[in-house]
Order: C-alpha cells, then sequence, then structure tokens
C-alpha cells in the first residue's frame, strides 16, 4: 500500500547476535524456573539472574532502564509486570512472572515466563490454567508470524487465543489493557507496537528480517490494572492474579527463529505447526 510504514528487518548477521543475546535470557529463564523456591525472596532471584547475565558476557538491560533497579522484573500474584525485585519472600503456591532482558554487543533480547512456587503440587488450579492460556497465546500469536501478515493482526490471534482457553477452561480471562509486545533490536522497545488484542488496522507488513517481542498478559478477572506507588508494580484493580509468557522472534527467510528459546522455539513451533528456520 502506498505510503505504508515499513518495518525494520535486520541482516542475518545481526540476527544472529539478537540469538547469543536471546540465548542468555532463555538459559537465565529457565535456571530461574528451575531454582526458584519458596524461602527465597525476589531480591535472590534478582542477583542470581545479574551474576548469570554478566558470567555469560552479557549486560542486563533493565538496571537502569528509566532507573528500574533491578534486573528482573518479578511479578507475583496480583501483580501483573514491572515487580520489583527485593525483600519479598516467596511462598508454595505463589504465582510469579519473571521477565528478564539481555544486551550483547548492543543487541538485545526479552522474555518472560510464569511459574508457580513449589510447582504442580503448590498450585491452585486456575493458576495453572491461566498461565497454560496465556503461554498458548503467546505461541498462537508466534504462530501467525509470517511475511505479509500486518503485524497488528497478531492482536486478534492472541485474542481468539485466549478466548478459546477462557472457554475450554470454563474460566473468565482478561487480557490486560494498555500493554503490548514491541519491536527489539538494538534497543529493548522499538517500533512496531505488538498488539495483544484485536485493532481496526492491520499495521506494517511483516517480512523476513523483523524481530519483534511477543508478551500476551492475561488475569483470572479484569482487564484493567493500576502502577503501585513505587511507579514501577503493575497490579490488577481488582486484586485477580496474572501471568506473562514473552518471547523475543526473529521472521527468517525460511520461517520462525525464537531467538530467547533455549532449543530456538524447534518443539513448540512443531506443535503449533509453524516452521522452525534457524539461521545456524
Ligand atoms: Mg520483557
Ligand atoms: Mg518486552
Amino acid at each position: 500500500m502506498f505510503g505504508r510504514e515499513r518495518l525494520p528487518v535486520k541482516t542475518p548477521e545481526q540476527i544472529l547476535l539478537m540469538r547469543r543475546a536471546g540465548l542468555v535470557v532463555g538459559e537465565c529463564l529457565q535456571w530461574l524456573r528451575d531454582s526458584a523456591r519458596a524461602g527465597m525472596t525476589t531480591g535472590d532471584l534478582d542477583r542470581q539472574a545479574e551474576d548469570f547475565i554478566r558470567g555469560q558476557g552479557a549486560t542486563p538491560s533493565f538496571l537502569g532502564y528509566y532507573g528500574f533497579p533491578g534486573t528482573l522484573c518479578v511479578s507475583v500474584n496480583d501483580e501483573v509486570v514491572h515487580g520489583i525485585p527485593g525483600a519479598r519472600v516467596l511462598e508454595d503456591g505463589d504465582l510469579v512472572s519473571i521477565d528478564c532482558g539481555a544486551i550483547v554487543d548492543g543487541w538485545h533480547g526479552d522474555a518472560a515466563i510464569t511459574l508457580v512456587v513449589g510447582g504442580d503440587a503448590a498450585a491452585r488450579a486456575e493458576d495453572l490454567q491461566v498461565s497454560a492460556a496465556t503461554r498458548r497465546a503467546l505461541w498462537a500469536g508466534i504462530a501467525a508470524l509470517r511475511p505479509g501478515i500486518g503485524i497488528y493482526e497478531l492482536g486478534g490471534v492472541i485474542e481468539d487465543s485466549v478466548r478459546d482457553s477462557a472457554r475450554a477452561d470454563g474460566r473468565r480471562y482478561s487480557i490486560i489493557d494498555g500493554y503490548t509486545g514491541h519491536g527489539i533490536g538494538t534497543e529493548m522497545h522499538m517500533e512496531p507496537t505488538v498488539h495483544n488484542e484485536r485493532v481496526r488496522m492491520r499495521g506494517p507488513q511483516v517480512r523476513p528480517g523483523a524481530t519483534v517481542a511477543v508478551e500476551p498478559m492475561v488475569t483470572l478477572g479484569t482487564h484493567e490494572s493500576h502502577e503501585l506507588s513505587d511507579e514501577w508494580t503493575v497490579v490488577t484493580d481488582d486484586g485477580s492474579r496474572a501471568s506473562h509468557w514473552e518471547h523475543t522472534v526473529a521472521v527468517t527467510d525460511g520461517g520462525l527463529w525464537v531467538l530467547t528459546a533455549v532449543d530456538g522455539g524447534a518443539a513448540e513451533l512443531a506443535a503449533v505447526g509453524a516452521t522452525f528456520a534457524p539461521l545456524e
């Protein structure tokens, strides 16, 4: 379309650098998932993550971002995103979202997971369900990334996935208003916006070389949230619990490469019928 906004793209060499950053983030989150225990503080997780990232020769990207004081965002229960790590002690059954970002040679990776402290045995059924629904919506959005689609169209795909899960689970899920995914590369947050809900516009057309962060945030109650007086932590207005999952993804010539998945997305892409096409 004449005058249509162009989606920025990266060269294969640049995507390979982004994979290095993404792998640091993916491995850090995998390690945190395996080590999070009741009795630890969110600050303990944060220190371990900073050591891990720096030990890989990478730099934490959140630390100092607009003054943010942590390497991770750790958001517990009714906290949706941007939780500041600190003295809070984790308890069995807590629903915890961990968001992590790292920089290698100036290139960024950004991803988030949700876990239940103490594992499935300690979890409320609805917490496992909302986390699974959010993760499913993430992978549905990723699988929809292909040359020719408008990037805003992911919003409808994510919304439909969450609605289908709500029906299947017999729950009311809401997608948090006002927060979205984003383009990523030499900065963490770049154009374009990656919507989590259906919008009227199609947005810039996806083409090979595009790199975006897809990150649905879903609650067991309201879509409305507010920031606490710490000016960071976002909580649901009704106290309902929330889940957040995120990956940084590259659209390659033959398909997709999930830069923050340790396996590059091979397993999950196959499961959702998308083509795994790494550059290495
Ligand atoms: Mg993130
Ligand atoms: Mg992000």
